[in-house]
């Protein structure tokens, strides 16, 4: 099931099926999913704690290392579906609507204010991150 060819929709379809074979849904609140949510990134924070960037940054290539990131990734991208579904908010939509937003508030640097050196006020948002 590579990127390319999977839909969201079914992903978020298996992750759904796969938690109401085992009762799980009761517990699929919001905040439920949420705190796991941040678990899941602790745990994948945890495989590359201590290194360096360049040693993150080959991580992946020792299998043992990607098979772990790979793991929090699924776990991660599982609570994130089950969050989806479990709040009526539609992923997809929700991802095009933040670019769109993103795309204002943190535009190419040719484009921001400042850049080419005629004005003086200060950049703003300009040099944090998007995701923010
Ligand atoms: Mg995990």
């Amino acid at each position: 099931m590579p990127d390319a060819t999977t839909t969201v929709e079914s992903l978020k379809g298996e992750i759904r099926r796969f938690a109401a074979a085992r009762g799980w849904e009761p517990y699929h609140t919001p905040k439920n999913l949420t705190m796991a949510l941040a678990s899941e990134v602790g745990e994948l924070c945890d495989v590359f704690r201590w290194l360096t960037p360049e040693e993150s940054q080959a991580a992946p290539a020792d299998p043992q290392t990607r098979e772990a990131v790979a793991d929090e990734l699924a776990d991660i991208a599982n609570i994130l579906f089950l969050l989806s579904v479990h709040t009526g908010i539609d992923l997809s939509d929700a991802i095009q609507a933040k670019m769109t937003k993103n795309a204002i508030k943190y535009p190419p640097p040719a484009q921001t204010p400042g850049a080419d050196g005629t004005d003086e006020r200060p950049r703003g948002d300009a040099g944090k991150s998007p995701t923010a």
